[in-house]
């Protein structure tokens, strides 16, 4: 059985500044973000465009960890740019400039080897443009979506229409907010679910992540990372190590979610220690492994206290 993750989102140069530095022409964008991070657990086929100034042989760790460039389009022109800084308070990012560049006239078209992927990351990019990669698959099992403000804003009809045809929806909690309209976000997660999505997961940035699915409510909190260079691409790290691990399990029942979600919350942390891929191209699965051990103590808690104030006995007790 193929265990490939079909990745679609940008591919993008971003020129970045965080209190600890600065990259120009970086690589970036979330495809690129989500297919490096899943790639720790599965096969990957990336599907996006770049331009002809794009150089290519900087993927090549990518092609290493089995991500397939078949579906990444070279059309004329200039690559994606994304640019952006970070507040001291690494939660608030001023866009600087989006161009979308070879983006405005890109159609994906699925190399036929790929029609057959059942676990599908929809990565943010035009509603239409995930919409497209739907109409091409055969019979997708799993498909999760991320989406951003500028989307909800300006296609909510076209988003909304991909909403229906997902399983689950991967957003941050503005986002959460602005797409349902509620500000209580586990209500926002309930909206968000009546519009189509049966998993709802929404990152809270340095605060953690939860999960909300009919069969139940779970949380993780983010790992305490002393140095953190750069946010960029954290949330697309976390779906990908997320969707990267459902397609390794083939799991998304709540328990295969919730294991998913802490393989994702692993992976952003290694993901922010650098700028731009650097963290996780030099990540390795044992590192992985490490943190989503570490993620586990944390998210451990105590047998509670009896009336009397000795506490009870544990099951191993
Ligand atoms: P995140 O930090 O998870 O929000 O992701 C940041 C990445 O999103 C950067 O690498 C950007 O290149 C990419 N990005 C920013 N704006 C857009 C956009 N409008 N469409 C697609 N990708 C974008």
């Amino acid at each position: 059985m193929d265990r490939a993750l079909l990745v679609i989102g940008s591919v993008a140069y971003d020129t970045v500044e965080t209190p600890s530095g600065s990259v120009d022409d970086a690589l970036g964008g979330s495809a690129l973000y989500a297919s490096a991070a899943a790639s720790l657990f599965v096969p990957v086929h990336l599907v996006g465009v770049v331009g002809t100034d794009f150089r290519i042989d900087d993927l090549d760790f990518m092609r290493q960890r089995r991500v397939d460039l078949g579906g990444l389009e070279v059309a004329d022109g200039r690559t994606f740019r994304w640019s952006g800084v970070y507040e001291a308070n690494l939660n608030v990012r001023h866009t600087r400039s989006t161009h979308l560049n070879v983006f405005a006239d890109f159609s994906p078209r699925l190399p036929d080897g790929y029609r057959s992927d059942s676990v599908i990351f929809l990565g943010n990019i035009a509603p239409t443009l995930q919409a497209h990669v739907l109409d091409q698959l055969r019979e997708p099992r799993w498909v999760a979506l991320d989406t951003m403000d500028l989307w909800i804003n300006t296609a909510r009809g076209e988003l909304e229409k991909v909403m229906t045809r997902v399983q689950m929806i991967i957003v941050n909690d503005a986002e959460a907010r602005l797409l349902s309209g509620e500000s209580n976000l586990v209500l926002a997660a309930r909206r968000l679910m009546a519009m189509g999505p049966a998993a709802v997961v929404i990152k809270k940035g340095e605060h953690g992540v939860f999960l909300v699915t009919n069969d139940g409510y779970a949380a993780l909190p983010a790992l305490p990372i002393l140095s953190v260079i750069d946010p960029t691409g954290a949330g697309d790290s976390f779906a990908g190590g997320m969707l990267g691990a459902i397609a390794a399990s083939r799991d998304w029942s709540f328990a295969g979610l919730r294991r998913a979600m802490a393989y994702g919350t692993a992976t952003a942390s290694l993901a922010v220690e650098s700028f731009s891929l650097d963290g996780l191209r030099t990540a390795t699965r044992l590192m992985l492994e490490e943190r989503y051990r570490w993620l586990r103590d944390i998210a451990d808690i105590p047998e509670p206290v009896r009336a009397d104030g000795g506490v009870h006995a544990g099951p191993n007790a």
